[in-house]
């Protein structure tokens, strides 16, 4: 088969570990068979350097005719100016808004390898894996108003938590379709004592769920998920969350797998199976680390596992996906790894020579 792919490297690490997604991707290609044509494009900073705008019109075109879009990372400290009228961040914003990825997923499974590369104790790691599923196009991101004024002499701002009953709908039925094919438990989380937004996230939530009588659903109030996603990871299958909770949940997940380094994320704009079709994006759920950017040491494995999930939910390429996971599992258990899950020794190498191991794994 062709596909057609976007590819969007951006800003910091973004260049560096797109690279060897690509050259992972290629590798698929050649022993599955396919051909992908990957189209490339300015986004974030570099586009704002040159085009004045991080979103130029082209990569807009692009992201509409494609099969699926494959994102590195924007922003850095060079466009961080909060005078600034727009920002990297803007970019991926519109991406998002303009294909209505409203579902993202950020698959978090602890490889054993890794399980001493992680400041959580062992024991308290076993059998994690979970899919964390966050709304992505709605809530304090994006929601009117949105503005800083001034008044009696001091300056004020608000952001908004606006949720329709639409866009709650469409997401929480994401996460109970995944569930069918994972351990049929959905927790659901918000912050229903105090928001009124929480409340009928619950109330949509429960609704839904009589669709899907299998599913187990259990609510957590905010607060309690993020302590309970330390204590006892393992008790959880899909968790959903509106956008901002579900931002701050993922970061705090990424640290139960060692490195922000090694976890991917899928954006879809429908629900999986079913027969719409739509562009869906894929990009590690790591920054652009500006600290990091350009020494050659970032961690590829993120992006060459959000590459898989663009196998999986976009091309439906299935056997090729698990055979991308499975290279990633076989150079690690082989010893190899980057600068940031090293710490439990193994053999150190480059952002480069990670992407070469796993490509010749394929
Ligand atoms: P970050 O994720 O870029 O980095 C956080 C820490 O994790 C840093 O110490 C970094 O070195 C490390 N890290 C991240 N990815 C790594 C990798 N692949 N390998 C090894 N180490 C890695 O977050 P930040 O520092 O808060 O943000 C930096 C910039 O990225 C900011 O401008 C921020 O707005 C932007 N950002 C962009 C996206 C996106 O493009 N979707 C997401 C988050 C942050």
């Amino acid at each position: 088969m062709n596909y057609t792919i976007t590819v969007l490297p951006g800003d910091g690490i973004g260049p560096e570990v797109i690279t060897e997604a690509v050259k992972v991707m290629n590798a698929v290609g050649e022993k599955f068979g396919h051909i992908f044509t990957p189209q490339s494009g300015p986004v974030g900073g570099n586009a704002i350097d040159d085009f004045g705008t991080p979103l130029p019109e082209e990569t807009k075109d692009l992201c509409e005719n494609t099969d699926a879009i494959l994102f590195g990372a924007v922003g850095g400290p060079k466009w961080d100016d909060p005078q600034a009228k727009t920002r990297p961040e803007d970019g991926i914003l519109a991406i998002r808004k303009n294909l209505g990825l409203f579902a993202n997923l950020r698959p978090v499974k602890i490889f054993p390898q890794l399980i001493n590369s992680s400041p959580v104790k062992p024991h308290i790691l076993q059998d994690v894996d979970m899919l964390i599923i966050r709304e992505l196009t709605g809530g304090l991101y994006f929601a009117e108003p949105k503005k800083r004024w001034e008044e009696d002499s001091e300056r004020k701002a608000v952001d908004t938590l606006l949720y329709s009953e639409h866009e709650i709908e469409r997401v929480v039925k994401v996460a109970f379709e995944l569930a069918k094919s994972r351990k049929q438990h959905v927790t659901s989380v918000d912050k229903a004592n105090v928001l009124e937004s929480g409340r009928l996230w619950r109330e949509v939530t429960i609704e839904v769920s009589k669709e899907y009588p299998e599913i187990e659903l259990d609510h957590l109030l905010v607060d309690n998920a993020s302590m309970q996603l330390i204590r006892e990871p393992s008790r959880f299958d899909v968790i959903v969350a509106e956008n901002t909770f579900g931002d701050i949940l993922t970061d705090e997940a990424s640290i139960l797998s060692g490195s922000m380094g090694m976890l991917p994320s899928a954006s879809l704009a429908g629900t999986p199976g079913s027969t719409e079709s739509s562009v869906n994006l894929f990009e590690p759920i790591h920054g652009s680390a500006p600290d990091i950017a350009g020494q050659g040491i970032a961690n590829p494995i993120g992006t060459i596992l959000s590459m898989a999930l663009m196998l999986r939910y976009s091309l439906h390429l299935y056997n090729e996906a698990d055979a991308v996971e499975r290279a990633v599992e076989g150079v690690l258990s082989e010893g190899f790894r980057t600068t940031d899950i090293s710490s439990d020794g193994g053999e150190i190498v480059a952002t480069q020579r990670m992407g070469d191991l796993i490509a010749g794994n394929i």
